[in-house]
């Protein structure tokens, strides 16, 4: 029997209530926040604010407490062994340089290769040109196939050129294809590379058990899963986390200094340093407590419904070239309307309240490939509904009316 029900679930969101005539189909870029989320960071403001692992007192240890909770709610959320596990951070991009900074010097050496694909952001591409490839370390890139998808062949023939690290989205931002991640983990791992998932898309698109999927690293932005800005994760395998040298110096991180050197202090506070977003932290383990009262599987066969409705209703309106597929999608369409740019799509979109992004979306080198101006992009979330469908629909077609 269907628990889920869109009604109640759009209905938890104040920002829809306020604002019912925005189509808002722009949440990849950033999800809206549930009533839930909103009110644990207020909360923590108004009456539990503190810093947290200093004070004495017992509003510091308080607010401790809550953070501290926190770090459990997202280690069970993502059934990690160990709460250590999770090292907060502001997000996929902190997390990802964290990761190429922090194995530089210890697990790679110049002339170590790094193994990405050719759909990744750039939070998974210039954290490695900065912090390894000026050092020496080769980047290889898988190439796309022609429909679009991680060229699985060439990703096999890569790995027997024995790449240290191998770095892929779960989920692309571009296309919303999903990655085969188990398989390419195991793969990977089978050529004896340490994996490295940005999940950046891929944690909102279906339930994730680290345990099983067994990757070394994977990481997210609190936003982008209906919580806060200015917060995320970086999860690793407890030795590993142990390798990474720590990008930040400061309090917290350490367990002595001298001004001749410093000793760092355990996990997670090692890769912590200074003060965090407490109530960020907060408000993210409330987001993902919050969606566990949901069943997350029909979550996601509601949002392939919402999507097969939209694939269907493009199939109506000429002119367009479509480039992600509706097969394994997480919920992203981009297209373009032929010979027109996506900036002014996107900006009739807006004026028909239609929220999309159009732009090269932080991947400038797939669009190089593709050898595109950029695309408009479509996301989906389970907080949509079959009239925004609608109206998307028809707001695109008055924007192809418009322009061709
Ligand atoms: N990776 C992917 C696949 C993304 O979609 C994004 C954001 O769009 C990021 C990384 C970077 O996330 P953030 O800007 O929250 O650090």
């Amino acid at each position: 029997m269907h628990t889920f029900d869109p009604v109640n679930f759009r209905g938890q969101f104040e920002f829809f209530l306020q604002n019912p005539g925005w189509v808002y189909l722009d949440n990849a870029a950033t999800m809206h926040k549930p009533r839930a989320v909103v009110s644990a960071v207020n909360d923590f403001y108004q009456r539990s604010n503190s810093n947290v692992h200093r004070g004495a007192h017992n509003l510091s240890q308080h607010a401790t407490r809550l953070f501290e909770q926190a770090r459990d709610d997202i280690a069970a959320f993502i059934n990690a062994k160990e709460r250590q596990q999770i090292i907060f951070c502001s997000g996929a991009t902190a997390a990802l340089n964290q990761i190429a900074y922090g194995l530089m010097h210890t697990v790679l050496q110049p002339g170590d290769r790094v193994l990405i694909t050719a759909l990744e952001h750039h939070a998974n591409i210039v954290p490695w040109h900065l912090h390894c490839v000026r050092f020496g370390v080769q980047l290889d890139v898988v190439p796309l196939t022609n429909d679009y998808q991680v060229d699985q062949t060439a990703f096999a023939q890569l790995l027997e050129k024995k790449p240290k690290v191998v770095s892929f989205s779960h989920v692309s931002n571009v296309l919303g294809h999903v990655q085969p991640v188990a398989e390419m983990v195991q793969l990977a791992k089978n050529a004896g590379a340490i994996t490295v998932i940005d999940g950046a898309q891929g944690i909102v698109h279906e339930k994730l058990d680290v345990q099983a999927l067994d990757a070394d690293f994977y990481v997210w932005s609190s936003h982008k899963l209906y919580g806060p800005t200015g917060t995320g994760v970086l999860y690793g395998k407890t030795a590993l986390l142990e390798q990474l040298t720590p990008i930040y110096g400061g309090g917290e991180m350490i367990s002595e200094v001298q001004f001749s050197h410093s000793l760092f202090n355990i996990l997670p506070f090692r890769l912590e340093a200074g003060t965090p977003d407490i109530a960020g932290v907060i408000g993210m383990a409330a987001a993902v407590n919050w969606l566990q009262k949901f069943n997350i599987d029909e979550i996601k066969e509601y949002k392939a419904m919402l999507l097969k409705q939209f694939f269907s209703g493009l199939s109506q309106i000429p002119g367009l070239d479509i480039l992600s597929s509706p097969v394994h999608n997480a919920g992203i369409v981009t297209l373009n309307v032929q010979g027109e740019h996506p900036a002014d799509v996107a900006e009739l979109l807006s004026q028909q309240a239609v929220a999309v992004r159009g732009g090269q979306h932080c991947a400038m080198p797939l669009f190089n490939q593709l050898k595109l101006a950029g695309a408009v992009r479509f996301s989906f979330a389970p907080y949509n509904t079959e009239a925004d469908v609608a109206t998307s629909l028809h707001a695109l077609t008055q924007a192809v009316e418009i322009l061709t």
